[in-house]
């Protein structure tokens, strides 16, 4: 609003500025509480072979549901507990509440494969992730195969010095490391090598304009052709129409993710979604 701006850009008073301070400080406060209030859970959204729609893992992504703001998305406050530092309890009860609800699937015979979890780069600063990992996967007699753990660019662009180290301890469990939101961040093609990476996930960012927007369909196709070459997965985010399924296939994106297939699902929908015949599956 630019009544509220002084002609150097500063912002002296305006209400809706003080408004946002107000939610942000409601949500700190409100996030510092959540995980010992259990305000977390978490829902399973299917990744799905592309030519048939069997399920071959499943993202987990976390919802907070909280007595005064209600149902929040991620994007609302994980950015505010990278900065408050409550993302590394938050990240921890994540990560163990996935193992759990991947080993009770396994131990009731469910097809699933894996579970990703997202990780923040601030999971790694001062962290012993791959210590934490083991333990947990020693908790639930779990194989590190049963464990994908997304990171975005941003943790190579931090590039703490441990994470090298833990990137190696974290592939030595036999743990699947995938970075998420690829192309979305500055594309540092040089971590890719030095880095143990299997996969990468295609933004939906791009899935989103293909197949007809020209340039979204050339970034699909380079960052398809860097996967290829370098030998790792591809999994694209965000297919939402049978459209974007054919394209991608085409391309030879194996795995893909989106509204297409399910959202993020509850853990008794996810296993009823795993015992759906494919034909109605992938419908
Ligand atoms: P992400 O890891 O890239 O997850 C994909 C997001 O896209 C999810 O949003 C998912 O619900 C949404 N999505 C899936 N399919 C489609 C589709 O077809 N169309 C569209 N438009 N969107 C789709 P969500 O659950 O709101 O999560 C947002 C972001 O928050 C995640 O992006 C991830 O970066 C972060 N996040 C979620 N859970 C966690 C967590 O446990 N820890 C950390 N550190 N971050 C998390
Ligand atoms: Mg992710
Ligand atoms: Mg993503
Ligand atoms: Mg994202």
């Amino acid at each position: 609003d630019s009544k509220h701006r002084s002609r150097n850009g500063w912002q002296l008073f305006s209400p809706e500025l003080a408004q946002r301070q107000q939610d942000r400080l409601q949500i700190e406060t409100q996030l510092r509480r959540a995980v010992d209030n259990e305000e977390f859970r978490l829902v399973y959204q299917p990744q799905v072979d592309l030519r048939h729609g069997r399920v071959v893992a499943a993202e987990a992504l976390i919802r907070w549901q909280n007595h005064q703001l209600g149902e929040l998305r991620p994007d609302l406050f994980i950015s505010h507990a990278e900065t408050t530092g409550d993302i590394v309890r938050i990240g921890s009860w994540v990560l163990r509440e996935a193992c759990r609800q991947v080993a009770e699937w396994r131990d009731q015979g469910l097809g699933i494969v894996r579970v990703a979890v997202n990780v923040s780069y601030r999971q790694f600063v001062g962290e012993d992730l791959a210590e934490k990992v083991r333990v947990l996967l020693h908790e639930f007699d779990l194989p590190g195969s049963a464990l994908e753990l997304e990171f975005t660019e941003r943790v190579l662009i931090e590039d703490a010095p441990a994470t090298l180290r833990t990137f190696n301890e974290l592939k030595a469990l036999g743990v699947v490391l995938t970075i998420d939101d690829f192309g979305e961040g500055y594309s540092a093609l040089n971590y890719l090598r030095r880095l143990p990476i299997h996969g990468l996930k295609l933004s939906q960012l791009f899935t989103e304009g293909v197949p007809s927007n020209r340039s979204d369909v050339a970034v699909c196709q380079a960052v398809s052709a860097i996967a290829r070459s370098l030998g790792l997965g591809l999994v694209a985010e965000g297919v939402e129409s049978e459209a974007q399924r054919q394209f991608l296939l085409q391309l030879g994106v194996p795995v893909g993710q989106g509204f297409l297939f399910a959202p993020g699902l509850s853990p008794d929908e996810f296993a009823r979604r795993l015992e759906l015949p494919l034909e109605r599956a992938s419908a």
